[in-house]
């Protein structure tokens, strides 16, 4: 048996794998390819598991069964063999609520199995430290619309949520998020109560979402050794090393925003001299232009990209002392991680026709050549929505790490959903 797991691992569990665990597996595999693969056929499938034909119709029947996949038509095939059915996911078979948490904007998705997004919203945030409360009744008052309006048979599995600060994914706490002036936030249990879902609501740092958005479905999708580094009013970053999220022992890895990079420089909000983001993030971009843009926020960020695209000067060399230092800083990432594609998102993407010549220069200049030769520094393919897009990634993992769990009875959901337990399979689509 072979095939990748979510995580992109391949190859055969350990011997003495109890047969329904090994199902179980399958059944995961089978799934995750259809999630990340769109529409498959049955053949398609049994050749990019390596598993056998009789297999790969069981299991796609558990998984019709359990109402997480459809099948069409069968291809017509030239030659011997019979034709074999195409099988894709049902979207409203596991359906997850997405949020991200950010500095100068909240966003939501309802995001159906294979990455249908249903319903997105994102509104400007101000930069007032909102207490946690606060925070998440905004999130709750801008996702119950978007739950409410969803398939009446979709079957709501999870919400997965990203928010700008570091974060401990064992008890779903926002440990410190500097740029928002919060400490220690129990904001997974806070948004299962406010959105009345069963807990636990997993909680990641949305750096490390968009990393695991850009190895799935983005600009380089199953690229093994990605760097995601976005910019806000601070820089985070997100590290896919093998095709598996760096997360470190305590699963704050890859806070590089916080790395020393000018020792004369100024202090961080982090308490620390010199960090990253005090030389290439939104604030410093915001120091060097000056008294020109009295406000702070995305309409600051509109008015400078407006300035560099109609060429102003002051703007453009602004934008290229942070590219400078952005490079400098992907540089050392380059060295100590060796990926195959550097991402760039946020306020990076938005400037990165601006920025890219004074960040490849400067990545170049620290870089090593064996690393250098082998990379590629990239816009990011999602736009802005790499963490809300890994939010919903982050929500389906337990669904697709054991499908089954989806006809398993759980207590709570949200207000106005219904759920499906153990549906009977639908008429395949004619089409
Ligand atoms: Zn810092």
């Amino acid at each position: 048996m072979s095939g990748p797991d979510i995580n992109g691992n391949s190859g055969p569990p350990g011997r003495g794998v109890a047969a329904d665990e090994l199902r179980r597996h399958n059944l995961a595999v089978v799934l995750s390819r259809l999630h990340l693969g769109g529409r498959l056929s049955r053949s398609e499938l049994a050749s990019g598991t390596g598993l056998n034909r009789s297999t790969i119709a069981d299991l796609v029947g558990e998984l019709l069964a359990l109402g997480l996949v459809e099948e069409g038509p069968a291809l017509v095939v030239s030659g011997p063999g019979r034709p074999s059915p195409v099988v894709r996911t049902r979207p409203d078979g596991a359906v997850v609520l997405a949020v991200e948490l950010s500095v100068d904007s909240i966003a939501v998705a309802t995001v159906g199995l294979g990455g249908h997004v249903y319903n997105h919203l994102r509104i400007e945030r101000p930069r007032e430290h909102l207490s946690p409360a606060e925070a998440v009744n905004d999130i709750a008052n801008l996702a119950r619309p978007l739950i409410a309006s969803l398939p009446t048979q979709h079957t709501f599995v999870g919400v997965g949520v990203g928010v700008v600060g570091i974060t401990r994914r064992s008890d779903r706490f926002l440990h410190f998020a500097p740029n928002l002036g919060w400490r220690d936030v129990p904001l997974g249990e806070l948004l299962a109560a406010e959105l009345q879902v069963e807990p636990p609501v997993p909680v990641a740092t949305e750096a490390d979402l968009g990393a695991l958005a850009e190895h799935r479905r983005g600009v380089r999708p199953g690229a093994p050794n990605l760097i995601y580094v976005s910019g806000e009013v601070g820089i985070g970053a997100g590290v896919i090393v093998n095709g598996e999220p760096l997360l470190g022992a305590a699963g704050c890895a890859g806070e590089a925003g916080h790395t020393l990079i000018n020792p004369a420089g100024r202090a961080c909000r982090c308490g620390a001299i010199g960090c990253w983001e005090t030389e290439a993030g939104e604030t410093a971009l915001l120091r060097h232009i000056g008294s020109q843009v009295s406000t702070t926020g995305l309409s600051a960020l509109n008015t400078l990209r407006k300035r560099a695209a109609a060429g102003d000067k002051a703007t453009l060399a602004a934008i290229a002392e942070i590219g400078r230092w952005l490079g400098l800083g992907i540089g050392n990432l380059i060295n100590v991680f060796n990926p195959d594609v550097v991402v760039l998102g946020g306020l990076f993407h938005r400037f990165y026709p601006f920025l890219e010549a004074s960040v490849v220069q400067g990545a170049r200049s620290q870089a090593l050549d064996a690393p250098w030769s082998g990379v590629t520094i990239v816009p990011s393919g999602l736009g802005i929505d790499s963490p809300l897009i890994g939010a919903a990634e982050f929500a389906f993992s337990e669904v697709l790490a054991d499908p089954a769990r989806v006809g398993l009875a759980r207590p709570h959901r949200p207000a106005g959903t219904s759920r499906r337990r153990n549906a009977q399979p639908e008429p395949p689509a004619n089409r």
